[in-house]
């Protein structure tokens, strides 16, 4: 099939960093050289034409803007932590382009730990701390499975972010390279793209269903950049059981979106997908889980 040059003709996302600088004041900066716009879902992100480049832009250097995609921004927006809450968890954080966003959303209150296994992934992370001047950050060197939940320094955790490794389906990169035609792509490449899918859907169940056992978390978001059912629907499907036993609902994040999950779970018009061709912005997945009540005292 044919790549329609249209279909990727994306508009470019901006971040605004709030710790360092105000939305209105980066959109005066910005639209004295090209058009701006409000983002209509994400207060503090700003859409730039199509082939806009910033990556040499003083405020981006400087940290006061980040350029992530509108998709990218949706899940910590979608976790929505308050500034009062005293610890949010980012399980898997590198190179933690979420875990600043989460301390803005935060206004610097409260505490973030940023988990990171990957030792060469970690000091990306730092550096996207510094650069972000997030002072309410702590930095974990540690496989976020491996974690206690019970433990003293988890026991205020509120939030968590799952953000884990996926295949990276979403992404356009991705999209162009599944849109190779079919000689171009052995058997052999499918099948090992498969077992590789299978292997990263049973961590992220894993990860998910040990997010889900924090004694004091009340929201938790699990999403991926990945389009495949497997790492997404499949995933929650097979932790939902687990989920409704500790006491979380789905519930929906971004309501007004209008692209849901596949019908294939129970509660799948909870669930949020994005489409490279069709949202311009990067294929993505969120689910949201909610715990109204307390930890049950059975599993205390
Ligand atoms: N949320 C990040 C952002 O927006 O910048 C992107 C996270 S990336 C999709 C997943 C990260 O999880 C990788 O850096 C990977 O090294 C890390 N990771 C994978 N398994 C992990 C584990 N068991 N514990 C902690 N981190 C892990």
């Amino acid at each position: 099939s044919e790549v329609e040059v249209s279909d990727y003709a994306a508009p470019r996302y901006v971040r605004v960093n709030t710790l360092k600088i105000g939305v209105n004041d980066a959109f005066e900066v910005l639209s004295q050289f090209t058009d701006v716009q409000y983002d209509d879902m994400i207060p503090y992100l700003l859409v730039l034409p199509a082939g806009t480049d910033l990556h040499d832009h003083s405020l981006v250097l400087q940290g006061s803007l980040f350029l992530q995609g509108k998709a990218s921004c949706m899940p910590a927006q979608a976790l929505d932590p308050i500034p009062e809450w005293e610890q949010v968890l980012d399980a898997c954080a590198a190179p933690g382009n979420k875990t600043v966003q989460l301390a803005a959303i935060m206004k610097g209150r409260g505490r973030i730990l940023a988990c990171e296994q990957d030792r060469s992934r970690l000091k990306t992370l730092k550096k996207t701390v510094e650069l972000a001047g997030a002072s309410n950050i702590e930095v974990l060197h540690q496989d976020f499975l491996q974690s206690n939940p019970f433990a003293a320094k988890f026991s205020k955790v509120r939030a968590i972010l799952l953000d884990p490794s996926c295949s990276g389906s979403g992404t356009t990169l991705h999209r162009l390279d599944n849109l190779l035609p079919s000689f171009a792509k052995g058997q052999l490449e499918e099948d090992k793209e498969k077992q590789r899918v299978e292997c990263l859907a049973r961590f992220q169940e894993a990860a998910l269903r040990h997010a889900l056992s924090f004694p004091a978390v009340e929201r938790i978001i699990y999403s991926t950049c990945s389009i495949n059912k497997r790492e997404n629907e499949d995933v929650v499907a097979s932790v939902l059981p687990f989920a409704h036993a500790h006491n979380f609902e789905l519930a929906t994040a971004f309501p007004e979106w209008p692209h849901r999950g596949l019908e294939v779970v129970d509660g799948a018009h909870h669930l949020l997908r994005t489409d490279a061709a069709r949202d311009k912005t990067d294929g993505f997945f969120i689910a949201l889980f909610v715990r109204e009540q307390s930890w049950p005292s059975s599993l205390a």
